[in-house]
């Protein structure tokens, strides 16, 4: 344990509403349903409604995509304030970053900005990259999400957001493409992710995360040229050819394919094949709020014996650690 604390490690896939600690949110439904006015609602869900949700996501229902993307409309109604949108990116920068054991030496956050209940997507990010702020430009940066549902129009103004913002000198270090893996028409991406690209954003692009995303979109997204991919689950052998050439480092995370049932066990997960290729990886943690999961869990699943874990030496781990250092967007 003390060797996976002390190793120097970047979490550069963790969802901000998919990480917020259980005890934050529940302080936030209780202010909610506390201050719940139903004749003159602040968001369109009941507390009743919105407990449901919350509940669906500490019990995640992994039989359909709903299942797992369904439930954060509950969040997204707790976080409609700027009140609430600065208390849970507190509470997950501190999880990540703080105490006498961090899960990490540096965290790049990601976060769709959404016009939320009272915020626009401005006021949304500003919250957000407010407390991001607070840490050394070493320790926390911010990743804008562009939303797979999200119309090309709307993708285009959080680029554009995203580009003003690093301009001004504001800790935004990249894009991403997130979100239900079903949605969305990748064709339209294009022009996004060159207006990113020419900011001198990173870009993240989550890609072939279910067995239903075809080949010829995986190839498509790899044509934009990201600097790292997301899970990159079923990549076909061209695009494997692809990411191995270009040398895209890939963000893995384990529990969250395992939990999702997206790979069946950790010896059939295609962290074997980046490994055998020594090809650059990061170990991240996804969603801790649903996945119960930690970084250092995560690395404890890389070092612990097989079948629970993958048996590597503290060498190999000392390495694969030193590639998320070596793929963070402040370096791109
Ligand atoms: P947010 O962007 O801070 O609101 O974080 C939650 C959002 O992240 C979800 O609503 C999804 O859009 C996205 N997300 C979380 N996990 C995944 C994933 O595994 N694949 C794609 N999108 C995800």
């Amino acid at each position: 344990i003390d060797f996976i604390q002390n190793l120097p490690k970047a979490e550069l896939h963790a969802h901000l509403n998919g990480s917020i600690p259980i005890p934050t949110l529940l302080e936030l439904l209780n202010e909610y349903e506390s201050s719940y006015d139903p004749v003159n609602p602040r968001y369109k869900l009941s507390p009743t409604e919105i407990r449901v949700h919350i509940d669906r996501l500490q019990n995640l229902d992994l039989s359909s995509l709903d299942g797992f993307f369904g439930p954060f409309v509950g969040v997204y109604a707790l976080i409609s304030t700027r009140a609430a949108t600065t208390k849970i990116t507190r509470a997950v920068l501190a999880q990540f970053l703080d105490g006498d054991s961090p899960q990490c030496s540096y965290l790049e956050l990601r976060t769709t900005p959404k016009e939320s209940g009272e915020m626009s997507r401005l006021e949304y990010v500003s919250a957000v990259l407010e407390e991001v702020e607070k840490y050394p430009k070493e320790r926390a940066g911010l990743i804008m999400s562009l939303d797979r549902r999200m119309t090309p129009e709307v993708m285009r103004e959080v680029v554009e957001l995203a580009k003003k913002l690093k301009g001004k000198g504001r800790r935004v270090v990249g894009i991403d493409l997130c979100g239900d893996p079903s949605a969305g028409d990748m064709d339209t991406l294009e022009s996004s992710i060159s207006l990113a690209k020419d900011a001198g954003l990173g870009v993240t692009l989550h890609i072939a995360e279910t067995k239903d995303n075809p080949a010829e979109e995986s190839l498509k997204l790899l044509s934009y040229g990201p600097n790292r991919l997301g899970h990159a689950t079923f990549l076909n052998e061209e695009a494997l050819a692809i990411v191995l050439k270009e040398k895209i480092c890939v963000e893995l995370c384990l529990s969250s394919n395992l939990l999702c049932k997206t790979v069946s066990s950790l010896d059939a997960h295609h962290i074997c094949f980046y490994l055998e290729h020594n090809h650059p990886i990061a170990i991240c943690t996804d969603d801790v709020l649903p996945f119960r999961n930690s970084l250092q869990a995560e690395y404890a699943l890389l070092m612990a014996q097989p079948p629970l874990g993958l048996g590597l030496s503290e060498n190999e781990v000392v390495r694969i650690a030193q590639m998320s250092m070596d793929s963070t967007f402040s370096r791109t």
